[in-house]
């Protein structure tokens, strides 16, 4: 199981400091319930690419529980779960930003529309009220604005906590 951690910088920073960050203590099992508190477990390196062309390492660092034998990772909340892109960029290409690779936006645009109801209610839920467009590319544009507005990171961390799932999940 992946969760988000919120971390208040980016991946160049994260990865120098890594050995700094606190970690939340997990009292209770995200996957069995169960109130025992979870075990360090390790930690492994995965790509973080904030840009095109750019490719950096950080820690994702594990926990373990006793009760259910599972372990979670900790994703920080700059990254998306199961893709190597930042959360940044995946926002960025969206809105046309960033540069990328014209398969790549196809599938990014294509993941984040499929979520698009799911956005739009986490916006609603936040007591948001404006209209939206009809159609879906032209929603996807705006509601990629408010996500930006909002801060990438902090939507992604609220949303994951709230659906359980990412902004870009299948
Ligand atoms: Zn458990």
């Amino acid at each position: 199981m992946q969760m988000i951690l919120s971390v208040n910088m980016g991946p160049e920073e994260y990865a120098a400091k890594h050995e700094e960050i606190e970690f939340p203590k997990i009292d209770i099992c995200p996957m069995c319930k169960a109130r025992k508190r979870l075990h360090r477990h390790g930690s492994f390196q995965r790509n973080a690419l904030p840009e095109k062309n750019k490719v950096l390492l950080v820690r994702i660092h594990r926990f373990f529980c006793t009760v259910c034998k599972k372990t979670v990772s900790l994703v920080p909340s700059f990254l998306v779960p199961h893709f190597q892109y930042t959360a940044h960029f995946l926002v960025g290409s969206i809105l046309g930003k960033v540069e990328t690779y014209r398969e790549l936006l196809r599938f990014h645009q294509k993941r984040f529309l499929k979520n698009l109801n799911l956005i739009q209610a986490f916006f609603r839920d936040m007591g948001f009220r404006w209209s939206l467009p009809e159609a879906g590319k032209e929603r996807a544009i705006k509601l990629a604005e408010e996500i930006e507005n909002l801060g990438v990171g902090s939507f992604s961390l609220l949303y994951h906590k709230q659906h359980h799932r990412s902004f870009m999940a299948v």
